[in-house]
């Protein structure tokens, strides 16, 4: 462990990035994968889940009125999914920027989906949206909570934290550890 090497604990952001059935199908996960590895993020969570209804409505509980909202659910649902937790300074808007436009054709080429999709509703891959929302997904906020008395509620203003789940990672799956590659990331 070398702590001046790594970042505090509050810079240190989790996003979760998710490769969506139509990825797994179409032999994308190694290819997904690869390119958060080798930009330098720190992989913490990583399995193949077949998500549940009740789970998929949870996550996208904010799109519950869009017209597509029904054919999202049956998406994500169609077939496994591979759940990952990524770290880092940055990592929610910089994955995002990895990840590229929702809708394919727009995204710009070098993106993962500007690369490997065409269609909306088969957008290869998740990405979450704030680093609140990463804490939520990943399900980090529970452990953050455990170890430094951090609480979700107060930061998102909810001021209720059982209105949240730890989404997609329960405690035990998500792994502490140093890459040996720090010291050549961060200076
Ligand atoms: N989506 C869709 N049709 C739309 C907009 C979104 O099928 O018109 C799906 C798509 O899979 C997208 C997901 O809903 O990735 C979540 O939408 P959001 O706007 O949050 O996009 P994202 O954050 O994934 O880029
Ligand atoms: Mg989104």
């Amino acid at each position: 462990f070398l702590p001046h090497l790594v970042a505090s604990l509050e810079q240190v952001e989790q996003t979760y990035i998710m490769v969506k059935p139509d990825g797994v199908q179409r032999g994308l996960v190694g290819e997904i994968i690869s390119r958060f590895e080798r930009k330098g993020f720190k992989l913490t969570g990583l399995k193949l889940f077949q998500c549940h209804k009740e789970l998929a409505e949870e996550h996208y509980k904010d799109l519950k009125t869009k017209s597509f909202y029904p054919t999202l659910i049956d998406y994500i649902t169609s077939g496994p999914v591979v759940c990952m937790v990524w770290e880092g300074v940055g990592v929610v808007a910089s994955a995002r920027k990895l990840i590229g436009s929702t809708n394919p054709l727009q995204a710009e080429p070098g993106t993962i989906r500007g690369d490997l999709a065409v269609q909306t509703g088969r957008n290869v891959v998740h990405g979450s949206d704030s680093p609140e929302n990463g804490k939520r997904e990943t399900g980090r906020f529970l452990l953050l909570k455990e170890k430094k008395g951090w609480d979700l509620s107060v930061e998102s203003g909810t001021g209720d934290l059982s209105s949240l789940a730890a989404l997609w990672f329960k405690e035990g799956e998500l792994c502490e550890w140093t890459p040996a590659q720090a010291p050549w990331l961060m200076e």
